[in-house]
């Protein structure tokens, strides 16, 4: 495993391995990796000659009353996990090999970037499609591996790479949660006990939705009312919103209909610590 934190190291490398036709993957990562991360290196490097990972805590991607600062690191560690799944690539660039001399330039992928997540986090989606593009730029590589945990972001950036004509395939895979149910995060490590506990409040309004469903529930605005009092049990969290949206256009919708395909796209605050979940809804 090489480990490249420049630009023009990377290139080199993936050029003379380009040429030889090998098949490039890659995966984007903010680092602290956990088995959600790992999951997309396994799949990469199975389906790939050459798997690349980034890891860059993206500081355009953050706002200024965000966690950059404190966002959790650990380059040895995230190494070994990486070295472990037989990664060839690393690349640890840093914030100024990234924005250096002058920056200017920013991709927006207007419509989708300001809903949801992006009303919560103004500017956040801009700061992710502008790395991606530049780490896709950078990398160049025949296909790239998100999760659906951020399903918002995994859609912004397949949207991008439509608009835009990137020849990079997105593949998108399954969220991995924790044995009671929560959802891998890097920023787990900021809940303490009792945030912990009530952080379940996320994958038990997933398990209630799906009870609603499996009832015979199709109205959106119903499911989405359950859900908000059961999270009224868990006084810690704060809601930020519940929605559910076509898989396919992100848009809201009033009844779940047969054979389509949903998310039930969860975001909350306990104390500090902000958190995200989702789901495929479908009956
Ligand atoms: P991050 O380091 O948080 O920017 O995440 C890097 C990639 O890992 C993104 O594509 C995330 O969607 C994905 N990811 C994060 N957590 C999980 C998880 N629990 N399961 C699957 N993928 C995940």
């Amino acid at each position: 495993m090489k480990v490249c934190r420049t630009i023009s190291e990377l290139r080199n490398e993936l050029k003379i391995l380009r040429e030889q036709s090998k098949v490039i993957s890659f995966v984007p990562t903010m680092g602290y990796l956990h088995e959600g991360h790992l999951s997309l290196v396994r799949f990469a490097k199975n389906n790939s000659n050459i798997c690349v990972v980034s890891i860059f805590v993206n500081p355009t991607q953050f706002g200024a009353n965000e966690d950059f600062n404190r966002y959790p690191r650990d380059e040895q560690r995230d190494l070994e996990l990486l070295k472990n799944e037989k990664c060839d690539f690393v690349f640890i660039p840093s914030s100024d090999e990234m924005y250096g001399k002058d920056y200017q330039t920013f991709v927006n992928v207007k419509k989708y970037s300001q809903i949801l997540e992006g009303e919560f986090r103004p500017g956040h989606f801009e700061g992710v499609t502008t790395v991606v593009l530049k780490l896709f730029n950078i990398v160049q590589p025949d296909f790239a591996v998100f999760g659906q945990k951020d399903a918002q972001q995994a859609f912004i950036i397949q949207k991008m790479v439509d608009d835009l004509n990137v020849p990079v395939r997105i593949e998108v895979l399954p969220i991995v949660r924790e044995k009671d149910g929560l959802a891998m995060s890097s920023r787990n490590v900021y809940l303490n006990a009792e945030e912990r506990k009530q952080a379940l409040a996320l994958y038990n309004s997933i398990q209630l939705a799906e009870k609603f469903l499996k009832e015979g529930e199709r109205n959106s605005d119903r499911i989405i009312e359950e859900i908000k009092k059961l999270m009224l049990q868990y006084p810690l969290i704060k809601i930020d919103y519940v929605e559910i949206v076509d898989k396919n256009t992100f848009t809201k919708i009033k009844e779940i209909e047969k054979d389509k395909s949903y998310y039930l796209l969860l975001a909350v605050r306990i104390g500090a610590t902000r958190l995200i979940d989702n789901t495929i809804l479908k009956v």
